[in-house]
């Protein structure tokens, strides 16, 4: 028997503002000189504290929700999610329950199996319903408000508990089980993760742990429509644990079904050094946590002015971005992706055009090949070059000022030094040699020099074409116009055939 997997991901995400979600503690944990320094009653849960909602962590959530083509629920309350845990003074979590502040919406999926349509870009304002899901969308149940737990260090025989954590505004982004393979999973992980960052409500950086992933994960008959017992699996904190915790918990359900198991509902952790899921507990219902209404927080009111104003703040989101690009600047749809994978590439592509005479093909070219390359091997921001320069440089080999590979030489130079293409072409003399008859002086100087290799050329061996390019490039230090040296070079080695 063939089995699918069914997935779905609950994504947590903390938020970018200054203080906590229901005190006016400082939110930066990272930068605290010292654990304990970041509280006050309120986030270490003292009896008789009282909290008060973070105005700017609503507006962000709002603003996630809306990218997210969630409906914003005017009326929307908190709740107190009870368990005992070291990391949770109060005994309790704040968080929403039954009325969070964001819930039914989707996001445009991009996997191999649901490739991007042209007409499937502008339906923004559509909420697709029931039939065809999955073809594409993946659905998006609720985004809710929550905050996150103190940060426990374990010793060898003991435990440290660090507050400055305690309270930081979280969201958590709760899908559908719309995903049918481990890539599809990690594609919506990823576009979740661009849009944050798009907003400026959360770094993406998983190295700190500021977003993490839990997936829920059942395997089922193909072509079968049925729910089986699924697993959660915790705190993935990075695409790669995502992809082999999933990948190792499809197989290991496949294996429990062919041997005749059933699969018992829990949660796991997983073991990233032995690459194995682990069971810590038997899943807990919603019914264990005795969800009830916060007395302490009166329910959140908002009104179509406070939504429009928030919907006034969504920027140009990746997939519309990059659905642009393709159209305007004749990209290919993985061609615009790169680009729009960031904002700040996005925004410094788009300057480079604003530049360039070249065309933005060529402007992509250049950006998605030699100049991510130094990007990574320096590891230096876009930026660090300005986009006029880069425009310059481009325009002068579009415009054979230069050749291109004496155009790679430069911008090496340009990220090295910080100089201007103009003056370093000039200063490494390396303008292109488009002289006809100096170039022509360079091949027959070859052709003379080197009969044997010409001999055997004529006789058949059409490998050798590439050895006497390669000298006349040494010849001219890489400055003679490709194009042009080509053309004279094999109409010199025929001449000499008669
Ligand atoms: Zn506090």
């Amino acid at each position: 028997m063939k089995y699918e997997p069914v997935i779905g991901l609950e994504i947590h995400a903390e938020l970018l503002t200054n203080s906590k979600m229901f005190c006016s503690c400082s939110a930066d944990y990272a930068s605290a000189p010292e654990p304990n320094v970041n509280i006050c009653p309120t986030c270490t849960g003292l009896p008789g504290a009282m909290p008060v909602a973070n105005k700017k962590a609503l507006e962000l959530s709002a603003l996630v929700g809306l990218a997210l083509n969630c409906s914003i629920n005017k009326h929307n309350t908190f709740a107190r999610k009870n368990y005992y845990y070291p990391d949770l003074p109060k005994g309790y979590q704040i968080s929403q329950y039954e009325l969070p502040i964001a819930e039914k919406g989707w996001l445009q999926a991009t996997s191999p199996l649901a490739p991007l349509l042209k007409g499937e870009r502008d339906s923004n304002s559509l909420l697709p319903t029931g039939e065809g899901l999955g073809m594409g969308v993946v659905r998006v149940r609720r985004v809710h408000i929550e905050e996150d737990t103190a940060k426990l260090n374990h010793e060898k025989n003991y435990a440290l508990v660090d507050f400055n954590r305690a309270g930081v505004p979280l969201l958590e982004i709760v899908s559908e089980p719309d995903m049918r393979t481990v890539e599809a999973a990690l594609d919506y992980a990823t576009k979740i993760r661009a849009i944050l960052r798009y907003l400026g409500v959360n770094s993406g950086d998983m190295e700190k742990g500021v977003l993490r992933f839990e997936a829920n994960i059942s395997v089922r008959p193909v072509g079968s429509n049925e729910l089986r017992k699924r697993t959660e699996i915790k705190n993935l904190n990075s695409f790669r644990a995502l992809t082999r915790a999933s990948q190792y918990e499809i197989e290991r359900q496949i294996k429990i079904y062919e041997s005749g198991g059933e699969v018992i509902q829990e949660t796991l952790g997983w073991d990233d050094a032995r690459g194995v899921t682990i069971s810590q507990r038997s899943k807990e219902d919603a019914q264990d946590y005795r969800y009830f209404p916060e007395p302490d927080l009166p329910p959140l009111k908002l009104d179509d002015a406070w939504i429009d104003a928030i919907k006034i703040r969504l920027p140009e989101l990746p997939e519309a971005k990059t659905a642009r690009f393709i159209t305007d600047f004749e990209l290919t749809p993985s061609e615009a992706r790169l680009l729009t994978s960031e904002l700040s590439l996005a925004n410094y592509f788009e300057e480079v055009i604003r530049h360039a005479k070249s065309s933005p093909k060529s402007v992509s070219a250049w950006i998605a090949g030699e100049f991510m390359r130094n990007l990574n091997e320096l590891k230096v921001e876009a930026d660090s070059i300005s986009a006029k320069s880069l425009a310059q440089l481009i325009d002068m080999v579009t415009d054979k000022t230069i050749s291109g590979s004496s155009g790679k030489v430069v911008l090496a130079e340009m990220f090295k030094s910080g100089g201007e293409p103009a003056q370093i072409v000039k200063d490494k003399n390396l303008l292109q040699l488009t002289d006809a008859d100096a170039i022509q002086a360079v091949v027959t100087k070859i052709l003379d020099e080197h009969p044997k290799e010409v001999g055997e050329y004529l006789a058949g061996k059409e490998t050798l074409f590439q050895w006497f390019m390669g000298q006349a490039a040494r010849a001219t230090k890489g400055k003679a116009d490709p194009v042009m040296t080509k053309e004279l070079m094999l109409k010199g080695l025929e001449e000499r055939r008669k």
